[in-house]
């Protein structure tokens, strides 16, 4: 496969800075498919943040924020709106602990929230498989829902974020579903290169990724018959871990074992993000269209790191992510495939 070929030649060390007596390396990373940018210095992790610290008052925020949450068990019934009937008769999904509605203050046509836990807040070692197959299956249940309504409407997401450094403006954890007409720029992309990889080569891209990072397993996680976990050699975020669903293609065709291998592979890394002092997180899918065959793509999904909730805390986002769509990165992913594997 070119993918190895691909990383020595975009491997550039550059030995730069020089202060005092220390040296750091920045790498230049492109990704093999996309050819998306990082730049990783993994001394960055130490820099000074001026502005960042104060005392920790999570607590206090998740005590204030409980009181009239609109997701909290007291007040979801009333106070979260309802489909139409001409979507979903019943108003709400319901799975476990799940309530699945429409999205406040949606930016798609198709925009749902659903909630993962009746507790307001629980910590990442806290969620458990059986919370999150409630989830992914009541969201499978509304894209398909959407899908029979809309035909147009084919491409479904999945999303995390949780708590507010990741963009999430409700601490009550829950995720997002959107079902889109049209691909994302990023995914968009995904889908073309890996149809262009297989015109070229009569092969799967991403089958040959995981058989690639298997062989090279410095970045390899682990896997099961149903996906396999890989640290991303060019992340677009700390820590980042994808996750590769073996001959599927869209979010939709996912089967009972597969949906439960999802969330038990999800429940595995939230553990070892606690272990690493992480606490917030956005975790998002790349799903192939509903009804597309997995010949030449297969669904993923990416996690990464946010910075650490705190009542004053810098940014991992700045001019070069906004801007430029260089994704600066201070953690190794081989490191991160290093500590994560004994979990797995
Ligand atoms: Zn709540």
């Amino acid at each position: 496969m070119e993918f190895r070929k691909e990383i020595k030649s975009t491997e550039i060390l550059s030995p730069l800075v020089q202060f005092e007596s220390e040296v750091q390396l920045i790498e230049y990373r492109e990704d093999p498919l996309t050819g998306s940018q990082s730049r990783i210095n993994v001394a960055r992790a130490e820099r000074a943040r001026q502005a960042q610290g104060g005392e920790v008052k999570v607590k206090e925020v998740i005590e204030r924020t409980r009181a009239g949450c609109f997701f909290c068990p007291e007040n979801i019934v009333q106070r979260t709106p309802k489909f139409s009937p001409k979507l979903f008769p019943e108003g709400r999904i319901k799975r476990g602990e799940c309530l699945l509605f429409p999205n406040l203050y949606p930016f798609a046509e198709y925009h749902a929230v659903a909630t993962l836990s009746e507790r307001h807040f629980l910590e990442l070692d806290e969620f458990t498989t059986e919370m999150l197959v409630d989830n992914i299956i009541a969201s499978r249940e509304y894209i398909v829902l959407v899908h029979q309504k809309d035909e147009e409407a084919k491409y479904p997401v999945w999303i995390w974020n949780h708590l507010p450094p990741s963009g999430a403006s409700i601490v009550h954890p829950h995720v997002q579903i959107v079902v889109d007409r049209a691909p994302t720029p990023e995914l968009g992309r995904l889908l073309g290169e890996s149809e262009e990889y297989f015109r070229r080569h009569g092969r799967n891209y991403w089958r040959e990724l995981i058989e690639v990072e298997r062989e090279t397993g410095e970045r390899y996680i682990g896997e099961n018959d149903s996906l396999a976990v890989i640290a991303s050699y060019a992340p677009r975020g700390n820590r980042e871990v994808q996750m590769i669903f073996k001959g599927v293609g869209n979010l939709a065709d996912l089967d009972e074992r597969q949906t439960r291998d999802f969330a038990a592979a999800i429940v595995k890394i939230l553990h070892c993000y606690k272990g690493m002092g992480v606490n917030s997180f956005n975790l998002i899918t790349y799903s192939a269209p509903l009804k597309q065959r997995p010949d030449h793509y297969w669904l993923s999904a990416r996690i990464i790191s946010r910075p650490l909730f705190q009542p004053v805390y810098t940014s991992d986002a700045g001019f070069m992510e906004r801007f430029y769509d260089v994704w600066v990165i201070e953690t190794l992913p081989e490191a991160v495939a290093r500590e994560m594997r004994a979990s797995f």
